[in-house]
């Protein structure tokens, strides 16, 4: 919670954005939607928009909420054509933005109406603007399907929605919902531009909706899409937990939620980008077509929705104040992401152990495994951590090659780090009569609210958390973030929490896994290398064994002591050099076959968290909080 003075000079600084800002449209714009073509990958949408005479910018949204970086997908924007009373009117894309659209409204037009398509890309690179629509379902993100006058908040802006859906199709959103009129068309309340933005629709064939909190309010549902009944086939087991997550979150946050309703927008699918967007009052989460029926895809992906939920409080309600933007065009500033996303992150982690959405060694595990990649990160070397909040806009389309070199966005996993330890320093501080919950319910909680953007800076931060316990935080977050050449990933929570990281020759089960759901295999940290189960070389970690031999990324394992490549063949290999097995592979790059003679010695060795001998902290934070 925020000072009374804080509050009011908060107040004060929206109080003169008003101000500033153009008046509202004197009325709302409507949109109308035609998604019966989303199995051919195009949608139509045409909009009216009231104007005066006069020259006028429309811009198509561009810094996508969320997604912390300029992902508006504005290559598939087409079919763009204005028209006022009949007449069509030119339009020219700006020379240096290549998101708006200038025009001269003719004299006497009182709007204008518009038409535009959106081609809908098979390709599953990116997030919203990836793949969404199967011939089974669609996700339907309304920033891509529109333009608005430029220079105006998006909270000023009014729209009217409507959407046309394939006939046999259902659909769930948080969008409200005015009528269900025929050929399934859905007519939706007026509400604002950012509304209509945070409020996706998923929509398809296969459609199931479960009550996620029966009989309470606000209520909270699992909306489902799939490619197939068979998908929607959720054990009621697995349901139960998904009702224990709610409960949890709940609990968590001190019963307090911002939002009037809640929507977990699943769609599941093999044809759409795999990822989660988060939402006030839904989140755009999508997954593989087996994700509710199959336990190693559901153990993979297990955190993804407490994450995303979580999301609903920290980067919706709380939101830095560089990433809270007046409109989908004014840049964002990714520096505070290791709260918005490390927090998220942490807390994610958190509430997956406590809904029973793995189990507390399981949890461990992904700890383990994450903890190891950002401690054998050679780029920690040049970049500090906080460089990646600050190209997080970059660096969520960075390739995977030289991944441990360049750093990626580490600021989700080692923020989950940071705020770990800083959870057990509350605890420890307080002697154990507070928890980072206290600070949660301060600075995310107070009265329940319908949909609102409290933002806060780094200072703003650092004070709530000095009135829980007294600590010098800022020092503690700028010890974690702006250092560079530190050898080691913060794992003061880990230790707090009584455990510490190591290697065993064994692979965890949760280790194995992801491999066996992602497609990949890690021998990271015996000879340095990550590769696809075809032996792709996709990293190396530049210290070890094999990168110091000459390999590297783009390269392909074809062989291991002379035997075809794969997974096992090289792990037996590896096991093999304890007892004085060497390790020669044959790897192609391009049109040349080499042999890199590897010197190890170490066998086999993967992360794992052992007992250090205090109490067991961290299995006390796993634990669940309501009855
Ligand atoms: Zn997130």
């Amino acid at each position: 919670m925020m000072t009374r003075r804080n509050l009011l000079r908060f107040i004060n600084v929206l109080a003169i954005a008003l101000l500033l800002t153009a008046p509202a449209l004197a009325a709302p714009i409507t949109l109308r939607v035609d998604a019966t073509q989303a199995l051919r990958r195009i949608f139509y949408a045409d909009e009216t928009i009231p104007v005066t005479p006069g020259p006028l910018t429309l811009v198509y949204p561009k810094w996508i909420p969320g997604e912390h970086g300029p992902t508006g997908p504005i290559t598939d924007l087409a079919g763009l054509k204005l028209s006022a009373s009949g007449k069509s009117i030119e339009w020219k894309r700006d020379a240096v933005d290549m998101y708006a659209f200038h025009l001269t409204v003719p004299a006497g037009a009182t709007s204008l109406d518009m038409k535009l398509e959106l081609l809908s890309t098979p390709g599953s690179e990116g997030f919203s603007s990836a793949a969404s629509a199967t011939s089974e379902l669609a996700v339907l993100s309304w920033n891509q399907l529109l333009l608005y006058p430029e220079g105006k908040p998006t909270n000023d802006v009014e729209f009217t929605a409507e959407l046309k859906l394939p006939a046999d199709w259902k659909f769930g959103t948080s969008l409200p919902v005015l009528r269900n009129a025929a050929n399934n068309t859905i007519d939706f309340k007026t509400v604002s531009l950012t509304t209509l933005v945070d409020s996706p629709v998923l929509a398809g064939k296969h459609f199931r909706r479960i009550e996620l909190s029966p009989g309470a309010t606000p209520p909270h549902y699992l909306d489902i899409a799939a490619d197939s009944d068979e998908a929607l086939e959720v054990s009621p087991e697995r349901v139960a937990k998904y009702r224990q997550l709610v409960k949890e979150a709940l609990a968590m946050f001190g019963n307090s939620t911002h939002y009037r309703e809640y929507h977990f927008l699943l769609a599941l699918s093999d044809q759409i980008a795999h990822f989660g967007l988060e939402h006030h009052e839904s989140s755009d989460d999508q997954a593989r077509e087996v994700f509710l029926t199959d336990d190693a895809v559901h153990l993979a992906g297990s955190s993804l929705l407490p994450h995303e939920f979580v999301h609903s409080w920290n980067g919706k309600f709380r939101r830095p104040q560089g990433l809270a933007t007046p409109d989908y065009q004014t840049p964002m500033k990714g520096e505070l992401l290791w709260v918005y996303e490390g927090l998220t992150e942490y807390l994610g982690w958190v509430l997956t152990a406590r809904a029973g959405l793995d189990t507390a060694e399981q949890n461990r595990q992904f700890l383990a495994v994450s903890t190891a990649a950002l401690d054998n990160r050679s780029g920690r070397e040049w970049r500090p951590l906080i460089d990646t909040t600050i190209a997080a806009q970059l660096l969520y389309n960075a390739r995977s090659d030289w991944d441990s070199e360049r750093r990626g966005v580490d600021f989700y996993d080692e923020g989950l780090l940071i705020w770990l330890e800083a959870d057990t320093i509350i605890r420890k501080q307080s002697q154990g009569e507070k928890s980072l919950e206290d600070f949660l319910r301060a600075f995310h909680g107070g009265p329940s609210t319908n949909p609102e953007v409290k933002p806060y800076t780094f200072e703003s931060l650092a004070e709530s958390l000095g009135r829980i316990v007294n600590y010098d935080w800022k020092k503690f977050f700028d010890e974690r973030l702006n250092r560079t050449g530190t050898e080691h990933a913060p794992q003061g929570g880990i230790e707090a929490g009584g455990y510490r990281l190591t290697y065993a020759d064994k692979m965890a089960d949760v280790q194995k896994t992801i491999e066996s759901v992602s497609g990949s295999i890690s021998v990271a940290y015996s000879i340095g290398l990550k590769l696809g189960t075809d032996g792709n070389v996709t990293d190396v970690l530049p210290e070890l064994a094999a990168a110091k031999s000459g390999v590297g990324p783009g390269m392909k394992i074809v062989a291991v002591n002379g035997n075809q490549f794969s997974g096992e063949v090289l792990r037996q290999a590896i096991r093999g050099t304890k007892t004085g097995g060497t390790l020669d592979l044959l790897v192609q790059n391009g049109k040349r076959f080499s042999s890199y003679k590897l010197d190890y010695r170490g066998g086999e060795r993967y992360p794992m968290l052992e007992p250090n001998g205090l109490p067991k902290l961290l299995d006390e934070i796993l634990k669940p909080l309501s009855k």
